[in-house]
């Protein structure tokens, strides 16, 4: 293979595998030079080359030397330089070049063909002797450090003797000075080294490029491959060019310039140059401040750019529409003559790619495809949420789950109650919890976010949390909080109900005070994105809403109608609770009916003010699923409270609440099976949906066709029992009304049983909704309330990749859903499919669900933008 590899401007000897070959920096130059753009002139030793060297007991073979040498005469001639001339010397610049960055490499050596004569050379061609010897003695300094391992340090020593022996100030003034400087640095190296530093210059380029090889073998490399899978056999390239004199006066300078705005995402040159001489006094920063380069471009600037930059904005716009992307180069001036040394795909912010990719697709870079690919969707969530604006000097004093994205500050609440008064007061609170639940969610709406010490990602806390928009983090675990007291220990600090905290439940974690926070402004750009998404996607992308502004902000993302609402969550505002309790505490039907009456008017207007702000959209109405001692009273105090409202004894209210009490609620009396025991449940929210929907339906004109979701279906019978009783209260309510409707019955699959039976379930079922939460429940046998406890410590062991509460388990509960999908449509191929579990908002799940077959995917209303972007890239 061939060992080297030349380039300049207009050509470059490339090869099919240049990264493999060339690394990173070489096949960078290889690429400029071959894009007709200005490089510096030069050569690549190619990586095979360093596999050949280590196979051969000789640290550089003579082939390679050969090579070396004949790549030298072909850069004498490139440039009209010649190595050790004595005039124009040619002096190089020396780098590795590894497919990757990797540490431990040789540091680049600069000004390689320098020695005693060509020094005095440069020195009279730039006229300008101070900066050929600073040039001498940084090579000598870093060819001794590669090549013998000399300290940079030692050379200081010397120094500072000579200086104090002559008196000159920061470096040798006159040329008689900077000599005797060089005359001891090629005695200590001698005497320290045994070997004098080489002054013929191929002699210096293969002693650098012998240390550069062996660099590779420098056990902070080796490490690190070690931990990055990195073959040790792959070898690196070393890459050597032409030196440009950047940094010698003020027509030279260093500088990076960006192919896009990355403020608006137009074509625009953007970035830094930075006039030469900076660094002229090694270690003293002097002059020369960093200048934006559009002050150049729109004249602002008090100094003249020193070559065309016009000719840099046609540079980066070529290599742009060469890569189909915004790009950066590194790039420099020397005596106005300018050179691009490096390039790369630009580093962005979630907002600013979201920008750049729609100005790519307007200027014709990219389709609307590509720029879907181009976001990552997980990266939105940033965007639609307020973040912490300097994260520097910070105290974090706990970490848990990020359970709900966003940051939020406010005076510490322990209780629901407090927070509303607080918040009534117009105070920012952040309700701070062991767990939440259903009673606590009038506190959480009013919080600017929620803090559990206990929880995981689908906890109580976290799924409430997610679809109120409200940043929340669960599983805190090392803070310590003591409800009588009311205190939150953590460590040795104590802080009271009051104190300020913020939190950021993208990272998980809990800062003392109030961090300043941002809300990201959502532009136009990422709008056009999702129109894009829209155009691409195939699956629906609805929401898990349950309260008016839910489901408004879930309209305002783009949601195509509602996937689940969880009526269970509308019972719990301010005064359905009583009525509630007291249809839970009845002793018997009669009783029940009764209280049930009081909460019909409730759900009703509830279900009305859904289907108006939903205009026609499908809406996914869930019966009531969960445990119902979740709405009773806890503790002693609040027990005695209820009792008292109730107007009965304590000890009897405590013993109704024991007798409901279960050893494993997930797994109890809950789901369809609190509708088998108590059917008038069933009546009376049918009741409320049906009679909601002819009111709605009434009032725009047009027929509202509800879907009723029956929960925790494992048996078909379940099914066919609530959908009679669905059914019967349907023809009631029309009768009664004299009106027709249409509506829809499905049911949740969260069971291994359902899947099991999904062809059967499927014949009664017009829609079915993967409950994937309560699935990888069932299907894992992990308590999702539990497992907090032990699944990040599952992650950190390797011997889960994610949180399947989070991802879905592809492997596993994807399998089962694929099943689940086939047997369905065996039954009926018409049916609608669609998932409501945390996971329908998680990209990966989404490309899942997108190759299974499903409709539509339900999630947060804050995760609809994502949900819109995955489908699509899904689709692609
Ligand atoms: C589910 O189980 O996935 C689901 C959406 O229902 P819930 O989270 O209310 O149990
Ligand atoms: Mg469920």
């Amino acid at each position: 293979a061939k060992r080297i590899h030349t380039f300049r401007r207009g050509a470059a000897e490339r090869t099919a595998d240049a990264l493999e070959a060339l690394g990173a920096k070489g096949s960078n130059l290889a690429l400029l030079a071959s894009l007709d753009l200005p490089v510096p002139p030069g050569f690549t030793i190619a990586s095979t080359a360093w596999r050949e060297a280590a196979a051969t007991p000789d640290a550089l073979p003579p082939a390679l030397r050969a090579d070396i040498g004949n790549a030298v005469a072909w850069l004498e001639k490139a440039t009209g330089r010649v190595f050790d001339g004595s005039e124009r010397p040619l002096l190089l610049a020396v780098r590795t070049s590894a497919r990757t960055p990797i540490p431990g490499l040789a540091e680049t050596v600069l000004d390689v063909g320098l020695n005693d004569r060509t020094v005095e050379t440069l020195a009279r061609e730039l006229g300008d002797a101070g900066f050929a010897f600073r040039s001498y003695r940084r090579f000598i300094e870093s060819f001794a450090s590669l090549v013998f391992g000399i300290d940079a340090g030692e050379f200081e020593d010397i120094a500072d003797a000579e200086q104090a022996a002559a008196g000159w100030a920061r470096e040798p003034q006159m040329p008689a000075e900077w000599r005797r400087l060089v005359a001891r640095y090629h005695e200590f190296i001698e005497a320290t080294a045994g070997t004098a530093l080489p002054q013929t210059p191929l002699e210096q380029l293969l002693g650098v490029v012998e240390s550069s090889f062996a660099s590779w073998r420098s056990p902070v490399a080796r490490s690190f491959r070690a931990v990055h899978g990195i073959p040790e056999n792959t070898g690196l390239a070393v890459t050597a060019h032409a030196m440009i004199f950047n940094e010698r006066d003020q027509n030279s300078g260093t500088g990076r310039a960006r192919s896009r705005d990355f403020a608006t995402g137009g074509a625009r040159l953007t970035g830094e140059f930075g006039f030469g001489g900076r660094n002229a006094v090694p270690g003293v920063a002097e002059g020369g401040a960093v200048r934006d380069l559009a002050g150049f471009l729109d004249g602002r600037s008090a100094d003249a750019f020193p070559t065309d930059i016009e000719a840099l904005g046609r540079y980066v716009a070529r290599l742009e529409a060469h890569v189909g992307d915004a790009v950066e180069v590194d790039f420099m001036v020397g005596d106005s003559e300018l050179f691009l040394l490096q390039s790369r795909v630009a580093k962005r912010e979630p907002a600013e790619a979201v920008r750049i990719a729609t100005g790519l697709v307007g200027d014709g870079v990219i389709d609307e495809e590509e720029a879907i690919l181009r976001i990552d969707p997980a990266s939105l969530d940033q965007l639609l949420h307020p973040a912490i604006r300097n994260r520097d000097a910070l105290t974090v004093i706990g970490r848990g789950r990020p359970a709900s994205p966003g940051a939020a500050s406010g005076a510490i609440v322990f209780t629901p109650e407090a927070a509303q008064a607080e918040a009534a007061e117009g105070r920012a609170v952040i309700l701070v919890r062991n767990e939440t639940h259903p009673e606590d969610i009038h506190g959480m709406h009013v919080a600017e976010g929620v803090l559990t010490i206990r929880g995981g990602t689908t906890s109580h806390a976290a799924v409430v949390a997610r679809g109120i928009g409200k940043p929340c983090v669960t599983g805190a675990g090392a803070l310590r909080l003591d409800q009588a007291a009311g205190t939150l220990r953590a460590g040795d600090m104590t802080l009271h109900a009051g104190d300020l905290i913020t939190i950021d439940g993208s990272s998980g974690e809990v800062i003392l005070g109030a961090a300043e926070l941002e809300l990201p402004s959502l532009a136009g750009e990422l709008a056009q994105l999702l129109l894009f998404a829209d155009r691409a996607r195939r699956m629906g992308v609805r929401t898990n809403a349950e309260t008016p502004a839910e489901a408004r902000a879930a309209r305002a993302f783009g949601a195509e109608g509602i996937g689940l609402c969880r009526t269970e969550h509308m019972f719990f505002q301010g005064d359905r609770v009583p009525a509630m309790r007291r249809m839970i505490l009845a002793s018997d039907e009669d009783g029940r009916r009764e209280a049930l009456a009081e909460l019909l008017p409730f759900q009703r207007s509830d279900f009305v003010e859904l289907f108006e702000i939903m205009a026609g959209l499908p809406v996914t109405i869930r019966l009531l699923d969960p445990p119902l001692h979740e709405f009773l009273p806890k503790g002693e105090a609040e027990i005695a409270e209820v009792a008292s409202q109730f107007g009965i004894e304590p000890r009897l209210l405590a013993e109704r609440i024991g007798k409901l009490e279960e050893f494993n609620p997930m797994l109890g009396h809950r789901g369809c099976r609190l509708a088998i025991s108590h059917p008038e449940i069933v009546d009376v929210q049918a009741r409320a949906i049906f009679e909601a929907a002819i009111e709605a339906g009434e009032r725009a004109g047009a027929a509202v066709v509800p879907e009723i979701m029956v929960p925790l279906v494992g048996l078909k019978a379940e099914l066919d029992f609530v959908k009679a009783r669905v059914a019967a209260m349907a023809d009631r309510v029309m009768a009664e009304l004299g009106r027709s409707i249409d509506y829809r019955v499905g049911t949740m699959i969260e069971l291994p049983r359902a899947i099991v039976r999904a062809d059967a379930i499927a014949e009664e079922s017009d829609f079915f909704s993967f409950g994937t939460n309560d699935l990888t429940q069932t299907v894992f046998g992990i308590s999702r309330d539990d497992a907090a406890n032990f699944l990040p410590t599952y992650e950190k062991k390797g011997i889960v990749a994610r949180d399947p509460f989070q991802s879905l388990d592809v492997e596993g509960v994807g399998e089962l859903i694929a099943l689940g999908v086939e047997k369905a449509r065996r039954t009926r191929p018409d049916i609608t499919l669609g998932v409501c579990g945390e996971q329908g908002g998680d990209p990966a799940s989404i490309s899942f669900f997108e190759q299974t077959g499903l409709d539509y995917v339900s999630c947060s209303p804050f995760r609809v933008p994502v949900a819109r972007i995955a489908a699509a890239q899904a689709a692609i």
